[in-house]
């Protein structure tokens, strides 16, 4: 049985993902007679059936869910929002960043696609593979649907709960409107996607991503680090405790990845495709899906050297490049 109580009146869900990553965690807060749910898990069989049955061994009576906070819209998070606010009447809670990012994405996704093309082209693609690439998250799109939210967060909202609060920590970098959701009665931290115990998030820059996304991440990790907090309960993978300890761990990461750029950037100017299969070998022999993320973290580091002035960002109408500074 997957379904544990990770604190007094909090329990996690692990749903089924068919992705590299196995798991996401759902979690159900107990709330007098009402359950706060935060995230949904994917819009899949597996995934609807994992969720009904591990909240029937609850005894969680889903007509009795009557909120379901929303960390971000990537598909495994926010897949079964539409359908579970269908059936519950529940309250769906969201940043608000992150709506003018569904229709795009999940209603019109031909012209992202159209979008993401240019861009790819812009930085250094090659055509034959650029036509692959571009279309590589479209496939996300059946495991969601789009659903107009009832509340829409700005960050640092307190939110009643069993007789305490929960505080919306806004946290961009990972998606522009991600949120974490503090418990300071409980000690508790629901991360999302911020902050995971074994993996680092992708942070990218691409169309539909802030404009310095990295810089954007280490802030809002900066902000997670200040809380209290007892226990971090992530998205995916299990709870862990100190948080501070893996946030510098995070940080020290992204830094040895700058300078790794600085380094290949240093032969002279290259565009971010060239910089990404430098720095992720072996990435152009693996799936179209990885190649995108690795353009787009390579990208968001190139970006964030380019803000402080360690490399040079050179853009025309046809190409970007970035050397050394
Ligand atoms: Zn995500």
């Amino acid at each position: 049985m997957q379904t544990v109580e990770v604190a007094p009146g909090i329990f996690r869900l692990e749903l089924p993902m068919p992705f590299e990553l196995k798991h996401v965690n759902v979690y159900v807060l107990r709330d007098g007679e009402y359950f706060t749910l935060i995230d949904t898990g994917l819009q899949t069989d597996e995934s609807r059936q994992a969720l009904n049955q591990k909240l029937a061994a609850l005894t969680v009576p889903v007509e009795r869910i009557n909120r379901i906070l929303i960390t971000h819209i990537h598909p495994d998070h926010f897949g079964l929002a539409g359908e579970l606010r269908e059936r519950t009447g529940a309250e769906l809670v969201i940043h608000r960043l992150e709506v003018a990012l569904m229709e795009p994405r999940y209603a019109r996704a031909e012209d992202l696609v159209h979008d993401v093309a240019a861009w790819l082209s812009k930085n250094g693609v090659p055509p034959a593979e650029a036509e692959f690439l571009k279309s590589a998250s479209m496939a996300a799109r059946e495991f969601v649907s789009v659903v107009e939210p009832d509340t829409l967060l700005e960050g640092a909202e307190r939110l009643p709960i069993d007789g305490t609060d929960i505080e919306v920590v806004w946290t961009p970098g990972h998606s522009p409107g991600h949120c974490c959701f503090h418990w300071p009665a409980r000690g508790v931290l629901f991360s999302g996607d911020h902050l995971l115990p074994k993996i680092s998030p992708n942070i990218g820059l691409h169309p539909q991503s802030g404009a310095d996304p990295l810089d954007d991440y280490v802030f809002s990790l900066q902000r997670i680090r200040r809380l209290e907090v007892e226990t971090v309960l992530p998205a995916h993978g299990d709870p862990f405790y100190d948080h501070r300890g893996r946030i510098g761990e995070i940080i020290e990461h992204h830094e040895a990845r700058k300078a790794a750029l600085v380094r290949l950037a240093g032969a002279g100017a290259k565009s971010g495709w060239q910089l990404a299969a430098e720095l992720f070998q072996g990435i152009m022999q693996r799936n179209v899906f990885q190649q995108r993320l690795a353009l787009q973290e390579t990208l968001a580091h190139c970006q964030s050297l380019a803000v402080d002035g360690r490399l040079q960002k050179l853009v025309s109408r046809e190409l970007v490049t970035w050397s050394a500074a």
